[in-house]
Formats: C-alpha cells, structure tokens, sequence
C-alpha cells in the first residue's frame, strides 16, 4: 500500500480543468485514490431539466456507526483571462513551497488533505464509517449536485451523523477561522399596480409610485433585526427601482422595485415574507401589489457543542490558534447539509479563491492533512462505541 500525497493528490485533480458543470475526470483522479484505501465509490450523474447534466461521487469506508462526513466539491469557477495567470491555471505548477492553479484552495487541495487524512485514520483503525460527499456542482447552479445526492442518500438510507465541509474557511492562516453558521438569502420583487394616464390629470389615474416608496422605506426602517448570537443584524437592500416609463407627461401603470436580504436565524423564509407583507400592507394600505420573494438557502448556526469543540481543539492543537467561529461569507453547500446533521466548515486559507493566480502552501495542505487526521482520530474516540 501506497501513502497517498496529498500534494499529487491535489495536483492530479487540478490538471483535469473541471470547470463547472463539466467534470473531465476529476472526479476519476479522486476515486481512483479512495478506491486504492478502500473506500467503497458511487458515482451519480444527474441530469435535471433546465440545468446541466453534474457527476457526483460518494464514497464510504466502513459500515458501522459513527459515520463522519466530509463534504466538498471538485468543480472549480472558470480561470478567467489566461494571460493574467502567471503560471497556468491547470498545470498544477509547484513553485517556491506553493501550488498554482485553479482550485488549489477552492477546493481540490482540502480534499486531497482529507483523503490522505482518511488513509491515516484507516490504517490507525477506524470505529465506525467516514463517507465523502463530493459534488461536481456546487460553483454552478447547485441543482444536481449536493441537493440531489442527499435526496439519493435518503432513499438508499445513508445517514451521517456529522459533517466537515471543507472549503476554504480560513481567512490569513491556516486555522484562524471556522465557519459555524450562514445568514440566508432572499430575492424579492415587489410590484405595485396603478393606473397609466396623463399626469395634468392626475384624478383619472392612479400613479403607483408613491405606495411603491412608501413600501419600500418601510421595508427598510426599522431594521428588521439588531442581530443574533454571533450573526451581524438582518439586512434588506433594494437593488433597483424601475417603472420602465420614458415619457415626462404619463404617470406609469406599474412600478416596481427589487431587493435581496440576508437574514439571520431570527427568521425563516416564511416568517420573513408574513414580516414583509405585513410592513407593506401598514405603510399604504389598499395599494395592489405582488410579492415574489425566493429564498436561495435558510439562516443557520450550528449548535452541537461537543462537535465544534473537537474540531477547534484538534485546530488549535495543531497551529497553535483558536479559531474564530464566523458565520460571514457567501452560501456553500452547508446549507444543505444542516439539514440532515450538524455541520462546520473548515480547510485551507480562502484569500486567492475565484481570482487569478489561485493557490496555496504545499505546508498548509500538509498541515491540512494533519488536522483533519486528528479530527478523525479523536471523532471515533470521542463518538464511537464506547469499548470494553
Ligand atoms: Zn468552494
């Protein structure tokens, strides 16, 4: 048996330019790997209309309970201007301690760590399963990819009972950041219906902007929220008002705004659209108006204590820093996660994600692997069947 080098590990992966939604062979690379430790690989491809066919893999070591999940994803955002790189941006090129290349940190790096780390917990025994979900489609549309494989793990009845998401958590070094939670999101468009007419006569029409602003203010003030538990206060931001309307002498049949929220677990969805319908039902009411408002992904904190505190120990233990539990950032595929068990992100050092010249530390991504073997290591001690 081979020791898997979690730096060709990542370099093999990062020379196949899986740019999403395309695969070409990433996800080959990584199960050859799992399989060469014994990790049992499933592979599904799904194919949703209206979004683009996505390979995914999943992958299983053990049977047993507990099962430890590690969740990431081989695709990578597009390169942009090649000229612009100063090394290539798939040739995986090794230079001065550091590794070039798209998804060096976002994120083939981190789950080359993990599967070097999984290969150490095999080896030292493993008391229960780990399992990989790994999805080619989580900087795309995030449609077939991590969603429809927990639709999959439901039906085929793979339970996990927690996740480490591996993206690029860490903000200056390797360490210094968790993240435990994430605001949701909501779109909405609001439109208010008048009636179009000429504006020297304004008593024969019905001039829908005024009710249109008056929402909108009281959408905004008071503030829907001073914060929670480690979350920044609850944020509505109108990002376009528009009524269409060209001509100085025609009062407009229909104006309407557009703004997005993120919001914190003082809300859900729902409660947050009854919160909204109800301040623009106060500030005019009678007004006709429509309120589409979709939510990409709920507020959430992860609370299991015991499992936040293993992973900021084993962190910490090993780096020397206690690392910040954060719940800043965009959306990940945690949000779909939280769903099913508790969730943390944490890997490699985020600063050159999505930008050119993306890369990280051949002594992070070992470290990386260090962790994440002790997170292992202590996961089973600490959650497995307590021994005789
Ligand atoms: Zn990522």
């Amino acid at each position: 048996m081979t020791t898997i080098d979690p730096v060709e590990l990542a370099r093999a992966m990062i020379r196949r330019p899986s740019v999403t939604p395309r695969d070409e062979g990433a996800l080959d690379v990584l199960e050859a790997a799992l399989t060469r430790i014994g990790f049992v690989c499933t592979r599904m491809v799904f194919a949703e209309e209206g979004a683009d066919a996505v390979d995914n893999l999943y992958a299983r070591w053990g049977r047993g309970g507990p099962v430890f999940a590690y969740a990431g994803h081989t695709d990578v955002v597009p390169p942009g201007p090649l000229p612009d790189w100063s090394r290539p941006p798939f040739e995986a090129i090794v230079e001065d301690g550091v590794l070039w290349g798209r998804g060096a940190a976002d994120m083939k790096g981190g789950i080359a760590a993990f599967v070097a780390a999984a290969e150490r917990a095999i080896r030292s025994g493993v008391d229960g399963s780990i399992v990989l979900i790994i999805t080619g489609d989580e900087e795309g549309p995030a449609i077939n990819g991590t969603r429809r494989m927990l639709d999959w793990m439901a039906s085929a009845g793979e339970r996990i009972d927690h996740c480490l998401v591996g993206e690029p958590s860490s903000n200056e070094r390797l360490g210094d950041m968790i993240k435990v939670g994430r605001r949701g999101s909501m779109n909405c468009v609001l439109s208010v219906a008048g009636r179009q007419g000429h504006v020297a006569y304004p008593q024969r029409a019905q001039n829908p902007i005024p009710p249109l602003l008056k929402m909108l203010l009281a959408l905004s003030e008071p503030p829907l929220d001073d914060g929670y538990e480690r979350f920044q206060p609850s944020s509505l931001q109108a990002t376009d008002v528009h009524a269409g309307n060209t001509a100085h002498n025609v009062i407009p049949a229909r104006a309407s705004a557009r703004f997005n929220i993120r919001f914190n677990p003082n809300w859900t969805a729902a409660s947050l659209e009854a919160e909204l319908h109800r301040r623009i039902t106060a500030a005019a009411p009678g007004a006709a108006y429509e309120l589409t408002a979709i939510c990409s992904g709920e507020a959430f904190l992860t609370t299991d204590a015991a499992f936040l505190s293993l992973i900021e120990t084993a962190v910490r233990d090993r780096t020397g820093l206690t690392p910040e539990r954060s719940t800043t950032g965009g959306t990940s595929d945690a949000r779909f996660i939280k769903n099913i068990a508790p969730v943390c992100e944490f890997g490699l050092v985020g600063q050159s994600i999505h930008k050119i010249d993306e890369h990280a530390s051949l002594a992070d991504i070992k470290a990386l692997a260090g962790i994440y073997a002790l997170i292992l290591e202590r996961y089973f001690a600490a959650f497995g069947a307590p021994r005789p």
